[in-house]
């Protein structure tokens, strides 16, 4: 555990030392759960997610892709249940400043009390070993009783509040109930306020006639509304996708963990349309075709998992998240949803618009069902930087931290770098950038010793450096030294487009 709290650390560091990642507005000491990419990260997340868009829209004929706003019809968000449901119910404590979840107190109240009561239970099936008769134990004890009376009520008030959004009850409740602060145990609360996780904006220029807005907490609901434009249009014939990627808001109550949890961040997402009753089959065929997108990157076949949902979402009949071994261990990635014909039948409900499909092969029209893939672009970014920080021990005794980037989403895919600053090897060094700068992103880098510099590109994850020597003015010759080999070879200059397309060509990466 301090092992992974130790690599975590290293991870958000070196992100920061190395240009990757900063906290928002840094000089106003920051902003909770938001951040900024700099000028690697920049490139990474842009190189993560045309990976994505390759695989998903330029290798399938049957999907295509979308942008849509970020803003959308307030009606929208109440027809995805999002207006209604997705909220939480807070209070703050007024002495630790800590904020809860109102529901999450008095849920873990009861389950004290249900673990009072199996203590009890355990006791007397110590006691009375062979004839211990449980059933009636907990019927007749009193203080087993007693327990579990308590926490029968609780439950059932804090669910009846809750329905009648009844708000100032539940507050109540938790002071009836002698809840104190988890942390400090202080029972000094403010009034439970239901937070709903939307961010909410206005649209309109004067206070009377604006609109109330929310900033979008999915992308998926813009390709919903979308899919008959796009199917018309495209004459796009069932089974097909739409994929977006895009910024998704939320207010999380609590965000930690860097970037894993933030509360602006960007998703990718395809919504792939079937026949009803066919889509149990695309299910299958998405999660067999994720998990073998993230395996092509090579970043260890074992960080990933299935974790197929027991509880299902009002809107699913199946789901399962890919889960990566972060640094805090295996969490959420990917969602992979089977969400039937749920959004569009409440779109035409709240539109009054037919949202149905004519299947020429059936030759009837239906609302068709959804299989989506939903990926959060930041957290990907976290995996792949996370997996790719590595402190490694030399033979020579000695140690490098090197940032073994896959080198298709490297930011800088090669540094070029003269051995001397003089003898005309910087113009022999920018004549081969101004050669590569075409096709890749390259750096040049004259600074301190060679070695040196080797180093400051390992940690960098830049794949390979290529030196130009005195002898390069003579055979046209350099030296490539691979970052996660370390192993130096001399080459023509004329090869170089060659070498290169070979490490970062996407048809390798994703055959
Ligand atoms: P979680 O349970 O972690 O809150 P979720 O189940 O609410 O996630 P989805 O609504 O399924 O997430 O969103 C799809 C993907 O979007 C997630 O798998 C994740 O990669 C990403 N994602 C969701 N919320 C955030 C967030 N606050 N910050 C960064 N990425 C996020």
């Amino acid at each position: 555990m301090a092992q992974q709290d130790d690599h975590f650390k290293k991870v958000i560091s070196h992100a920061k030392e190395y240009g990757y990642i900063f906290g928002s507005s840094e000089i106003y000491d920051g902003l909770s759960a938001v951040y900024d990419y700099g000028q690697n990260g920049v490139e990474l997340k842009k190189n993560i997610r045309e990976y994505w868009w390759k695989s998903m829209v330029q290798m399938n004929q049957n999907i295509v892709g979308l942008d849509a706003a970020i803003f959308m019809h307030p009606t929208t968000w109440k027809a995805s249940g999002h207006v209604d449901a997705f909220s939480d119910p807070l209070i703050d404590n007024k002495d630790s400043k800590k904020r809860y979840r109102a529901d999450v107190l008095v849920e873990d109240y009861a389950e004290k009390l249900n673990q009072k009561a199996e203590k009890e239970i355990a006791k007397a099936a110590k006691r009375f070993g062979e004839s211990f008769d449980r059933a009636q134990y907990e019927a007749t004890n009193p203080r087993v009783m007693g327990y579990r009376e308590k926490q029968k009520s609780a439950t059932a008030r804090l669910a009846q509040y809750l329905t009648q959004e009844d708000l100032p009850a539940v507050k109540a409740l938790i002071e009836e109930l002698g809840i104190g602060c988890p942390e400090s145990g202080s029972k000094n609360w403010t009034d439970v306020r239901q937070f709903n996780l939307m961010f909410g904006t206005k649209l309109g220029a004067s206070a009377e006639t604006a609109t109330d807005l929310y900033l979008r907490p999915e992308t998926a609901q813009g390709i919903f509304v979308n899919y008959l434009n796009v199917q018309k249009t495209g004459r796009m014939k069932i089974p097909f996708g739409i994929a977006q990627t895009g910024k998704a808001f939320r207010n999380e109550i609590v965000a930690r963990q860097f970037i894993f949890r933030m509360r602006e961040f960007e998703q990718m997402e395809m919504q792939f349309f079937v026949r009803p009753g066919e889509e149990m089959k695309w299910y299958e065929h998405w999660k067999e075709t994720r998990l073998k997108w993230h395996k092509s990157l090579g970043l260890g076949e074992e960080n990933y998992r299935f974790h197929d949902h027991e509880k299902l979402a009002h809107y699913a009949n199946a789901a399962t998240d890919i889960e990566f071994n972060f640094p805090f261990g295996f969490k959420e990635l990917e969602g992979i949803h089977s969400r039937t014909d749920f959004d569009l039948k409440a779109h035409e409900e709240h539109s009054g618009k037919k949202l149905q499909f004519f299947d020429p092969e059936l030759n009837k029209s239906y609302v068709p069902y959804v299989v989506e893939t939903s990926i959060g672009l930041d957290r990907m970014f976290l995996a792949v930087f996370s997996a790719s920080l590595q402190d490694e021990e030399l033979e020579n005794g000695t140690s490098r931290v090197v940032l073994k980037l896959p080198a298709i989403l490297a930011p800088v895919k090669a540094a070029i770098l003269p051995l001397v600053k003089k003898d005309g090897l910087p113009e022999v060094a920018q004549k081969i950038i101004d050669d590569l700068k075409y096709d890749y992103r390259v750096a040049y880098d004259e600074k301190d010793a060679v070695g040196r510099r080797y180093r400051r590109q390992d940690a960098a994850g830049t794949p390979l450096c290529i030196t130009v020597d005195h002898d390069t003015l003579e055979d046209n010759m350099v030296t490539v030294r691979d970052r996660d080999t370390m192993e130096q070879q001399r080459v023509l200059i004329t090869d170089l487009p060659d070498i290169l397309n070979k490490k970062v060509n996407f048809r390798h990466w994703i055959a």
